[in-house]
């Protein structure tokens, strides 16, 4: 029988009502989950829980989180054959995108799932995430980080919150979804990361100061100017496939200060689909002139976890610009 580890951070899931709104409490999720009978019957996998603390909703995790469940996973690797996180949902794809990157040769599930309403309401969607989330997480086809909300699995590192309100909540805009769930679970096998032999590396991250600039009609680039300075890595936010408004060409100078200062600016997308496409249009050609790189179409959560991993790993950054632009884990598409 299959042992899985079941690792509760926080989130609306096992959350309580309190005077100042839905929050986690100590030492309740347990009761909650005794009271799933599915959780005991056969055909489940044996579980234990882990309970975090402090818990937290998913806005306050910071990369000392990220660190404390990498290393979690990686010293119980060997007990279990599969991890179950139950996280917030707000930022539960950055911490996804993360994992991804802190667990090289991932070759088990490591399988993030939550609820849009708490599991003590009536109607709440965490029951059957949570059961199938342990199914996925027993399964041997599956090696990566992945994200399972609402009937479909998604790689981690691939997701993003699109609803705050929907019961599937998640997307995966670029890439296929590795399962999807009806009265069977059938797996996309070719979307799935093939097993590695190697051995599991973990990686700790450090809070690098990085930051997300999203353009606008009208953005006046100078205001950022000081902050851009103060940043290791920018990811920018541009307009459809890479283009930012041209006035004034006044965003350029300042790419080519930060560029020569070392800090590396990627350019990611306002589409949630498609990728970016550097050269395409005037307004973008010049962002690759000034020393900016193609995010290509990485979502905005995996390139922050990924500045954060590069820069934490102790590269230069000529080899962050350089590792920005190659797929590491499955989190982007160079054609
Ligand atoms: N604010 C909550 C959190 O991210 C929302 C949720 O879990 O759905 O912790």
């Amino acid at each position: 029988m299959k042992n899985i580890l079941i690792i509760y951070t926080g989130g609306t899931i096992g959350m309580t009502k309190t005077k100042n709104g839905y929050a986690p409490k100590a030492g309740y999720f347990k009761s909650l989950l005794e009271s799933i009978p599915a959780l005991y019957k056969d055909g489940m996998p044996k579980w234990n829980l882990y309970e975090m603390l402090p818990l937290l909703d998913s806005s306050n995790m910071t990369v000392n989180e990220w660190n404390k469940i990498g290393k979690l996973i990686y010293d119980k690797y060997d007990e279990y054959d599969g991890f179950v996180i139950l996280h917030g949902t707000d930022t539960m794809a950055y911490t996804a995108s993360a994992l991804s990157f802190m667990l090289e040769n991932l070759s088990k599930p490591v399988v993030l799932t939550g609820s849009q309403i708490p599991l003590f309401e009536l109607r709440s969607d965490g029951a059957d995430n949570i059961i199938t989330s342990l199914l996925i997480a027993s399964d041997k086809r599956v090696h990566e980080v992945c994200l399972y909300f609402g009937g479909s699995l998604i790689r981690g590192n691939r997701s993003t919150k699109y609803s705050s309100d929907d019961l599937i909540a998640f997307q995966s805009p670029n890439y296929p979804h590795l399962a999807e769930v009806g009265i069977k679970i059938n797996y996309n096998t070719q979307a799935l990361i093939k097993k590695t032999d190697e051995k599991l590396k973990l990686h700790l991250l450090n809070n690098i100061p990085i930051g997300v600039i999203k353009v606008f009609p009208g953005i006046q680039f100078s205001i950022f100017e000081s902050m851009i300075e103060k940043l290791k890595g920018v990811v920018i936010e541009t307009f459809g496939n890479g283009n930012i408004p041209s006035y004034g060409e006044s965003l350029l100078p300042i790419i080519r200060r930060a560029f020569k200062n070392g800090t590396v600016v990627v350019v990611c997308s306002q589409c949630p689909k498609g990728t970016v496409s550097l050269g395409t249009y005037e307004t973008s050609n010049a962002l690759k002139d000034a020393g900016a790189i193609s995010g290509f179409d990485l979502t905005t959560e995996a390139a922050v976890s990924k500045l954060y991993y590069l820069f934490s790993s102790g590269y230069t950054p000529d080899e962050v610009k350089r590792e920005m632009e190659k797929d590491l884990r499955g989190e982007i598409t160079i054609n």
